[in-house]
């Protein structure tokens, strides 16, 4: 899940991005409401965490802006202004919800699993292809053994017929970016725009490197590369 984050207070922007890096998201980051209008005119954001005093453009002006585009583009707002009339506007102007600083931080990463669930599938956190149950909650990732495939290389713990298997955070990333898009076929750059911000340093290989490292502990042949074009996972269903 990729975030722009449109904050002006640089130390809490650089607070916040630490902290939602560290659940997994991907956060690109602008200070400025042009900024954030010029990130907002290309695909790379799967929603916006946006405060409304920023210094060029209002935070309310830039919202007006997008939805004007027409675009669904989950908004959270992230203010100091408390008002009911403040939170009224907003939400009225097309925000998805709206917290008041300061905030407690196990809050907004609530609010932002319930868009993510929302966005995702239907009201579940777990997302299951084929033998494999990825949990975008907990980061948990099983797959299901029942005596059919053999193939899986032993890794941690049994529960019933599921096996637990551990990935780094990027290789989980990537997971969850195939899985979300079952029987789709994803680029090199389509998955790499989902695993780093802007400015990030990313080896030409990265994802060829990650998809090796997930291919050791899955079932045989769950993700398939399409020479040239990139990689799937094919829905069984
Ligand atoms: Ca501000």
């Amino acid at each position: 899940m990729r975030i722009l984050l449109v904050e002006d207070d640089v130390p809490l922007a650089n607070a916040l991005q630490k902290s939602l890096q560290g659940e997994g998201f991907v956060v690109n980051h602008v200070n400025q409401g042009k900024l954030a209008l010029n990130a907002l005119s290309t695909p790379d954001q799967d929603m916006i965490i946006l405060d409304l005093g920023l210094p060029d453009i209002d935070g309310l002006e830039v919202l007006k802006q997008l939805r004007n585009k027409k675009s669904s583009l989950p908004v959270i707002i992230l203010t100091a202004r408390d008002s009911t009339e403040s939170k009224v506007k907003g939400l009225d102007y097309g925000a998805d919800d709206y917290l008041v600083k300061p905030f407690e931080i196990q809050e907004l990463m609530a609010r932002l699993r319930v868009i993510e669930r929302r966005l995702g599938t239907a009201n579940s956190s777990l997302i299951c292809v084929g033998q494999v149950t990825l949990d975008t909650f907990s980061h948990k990732i099983f797959v299901s053994i029942n005596g059919r495939d053999t193939s899986i290389t032993p890794a941690n713990k049994y529960t019933n017929n599921e096996i637990e298997i551990h990935f780094s955070k990027k290789e989980f990333m990537v997971l969850k970016a195939l899985m979300e898009n079952a029987g789709r076929i994803l680029s090199r750059e389509k998955i790499e725009s989902k695993l780093y911000h802007w400015g990030e340093e990313v080896l030409s290989n990265a994802v060829e490197v990650h998809i090796h490292k997930l291919r050791k502990s899955l079932p045989d042949k769950f993700i398939q590369n399409v020479r040239g074009v990139g990689y799937i996972i094919n829905n069984p269903h």
